[in-house]
């Protein structure tokens, strides 16, 4: 068997390298002679295939956990890359559910064919094994049926208008005044009920879904933007869009919003584009795509400030306008004075370098207070008002307030 501490390994002409029936440890790469894949038929050797450089074998196995179902011995010297079990199960284990599902399906269906062609010399053994073995997949199977069934609910729904925009104001800290929103994508499915954004958003970005539900959100958010500007007072009202890594990783990204704010007369200063660090790191094309966003006039917002990493370089790195601190840390605003310390400091450094601030999550009268007393420009949180349908929110807009 193949010395497992050196990765290659080699074979004299004639040498079997895999046994059928043997238990499997690795798989082959052949750097250089000629290996033959061979099985038993009616008392003889049937040459299944013949391989040369470049070319892997033995890999079945190793991914089903199943005993060796053919023989390879090598026809010529034959220098092999060894390929650990670990080195497959690992990339097996971090695969999307659902390949992995279809993998197993193609891997049992060949095995089965197997085991019908090896029945026919009469060797039954092999087949009650594979039963066993591929009762492990079982548990992952049903995961990756139930994550098929949620995606194409979802593809149904961003096909037949099944998504919902709403949205949650966001107020002048010291006079309460509502001055905008963010927009808040939601689904409402029959069978799953409403599912929230973070249920769906991230399987959206797994797919391409993301950019036709980006898309419609924007044209939606914009259409609604432009009624309550004209419904509104004086100052005009902001949206807050939320662009995920994904959105911002489509190259056409800043232009597609341009285009429709543009097709929408609305001016960009109004659409506020909310993105998180975790986009930034390491990424130098979401660099680019939030640069050009704000030279289209879009305001950058950094959502969820706070959490993550926080580094006060992006601040300097990235064309910031607006920073919103986290609801996790409004929350313990109240009880943590170190917390309320933070805040504080953050508010006064953000004013210093001309970036407002907006609080999220503001839930009582109390941290609203605090916020309010350390200057805090904006807030956003169920004490003003939860995420709201389009009318409701119209009717905080002609009266100019969240209380209706
Ligand atoms: P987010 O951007 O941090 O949005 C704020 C979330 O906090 C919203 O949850 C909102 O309903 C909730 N929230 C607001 N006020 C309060 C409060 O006082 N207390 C508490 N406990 N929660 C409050 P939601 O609507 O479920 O959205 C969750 C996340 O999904 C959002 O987090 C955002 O990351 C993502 N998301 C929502 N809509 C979109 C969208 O259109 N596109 C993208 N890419 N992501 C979206
Ligand atoms: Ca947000
Ligand atoms: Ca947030």
């Amino acid at each position: 068997m193949a010395n497992q501490k050196t990765p290659t390994k080699l074979f004299a002409a004639g040498e079997p390298i895999i046994k059928e029936g043997d238990e499997a440890q690795a798989a082959f790469v052949i750097e250089h002679g000629r290996v033959e894949i061979w099985s038993q038929r009616d008392g003889k050797p049937v040459v299944l295939a013949t391989l040369g450089p470049g070319e892997l074998f033995g890999e079945m196995a190793i991914i089903s956990s199943a005993p060796r179902s053919a023989n390879a011995t090598a026809t010529e010297d034959t220098l092999l890359w060894v390929i650990t079990r670990e080195q497959v199960s690992t990339r097996l284990e971090s695969s999307d559910l659902v390949v992995r599902l279809l993998f197993n399906v193609v891997l049992r269906t060949l095995r089965n064919e197997m085991r019908l062609f090896r029945d026919k010399n009469g060797d039954e053994d092999e087949g009650i094994r594979d039963e066993v073995i591929l009762g492990d997949f079982l548990t992952d199977d049903r995961d990756a049926v139930e994550k098929i069934k949620f995606e194409s609910s979802l593809r149904r729904a961003v096909k037949e208008n099944g998504l919902d925009l709403c949205f949650q104001p966001i107020v002048s800290l010291e006079d309460s005044r509502l001055r905008g929103f963010e927009a808040l994508v939601r689904w409402n499915d029959e069978i799953y009920g409403t599912v929230s954004p973070e249920d769906f958003v991230t399987l959206a970005e797994e797919t391409t879904l993301i950019e036709p539900i980006g898309r419609w959100m924007i044209e939606q958010a914009c259409e609604h933007l432009v009624r309550f500007q004209r419904e509104g007072g004086e100052e005009k009202i902001f949206m807050n869009i939320n662009a995920s890594g994904k959105q911002l990783a489509v190259r056409d990204f800043p232009d597609m919003l341009i285009g429709i704010v543009n097709a929408h007369n609305l001016s960009p200063e109004f659409v506020k584009v909310e993105i998180t660090e975790s986009i930034v790191v390491d990424n130098e094309s979401a660099m680019e795509q939030i640069n050009a966003c704000r030279d289209h006039g879009f305001p950058v917002v950094m959502d969820d400030f706070g959490t993550g990493f926080s580094s006060l370089s992006y601040l300097i790195t990235l064309p910031i306008s607006t920073l919103k601190i986290d609801k996790s840390f409004v929350q313990l605003m109240a009880t943590n004075e170190r917390a309320r310390a933070i805040v504080e400091a953050v508010v006064g450094l953000s004013r210093k370098i001309g970036i407002q601030v907006v609080s999220e999550g503001i839930e009582t009268r109390e941290e609203m207070e605090i916020l309010r007393d350390l200057k805090c420009d904006f807030g956003q949180g169920y004490l003003f008002s939860r995420p709201v349908p389009a009318e409701i929110a119209m009717e905080m807009v002609r009266r100019q307030s969240c209380d209706i």
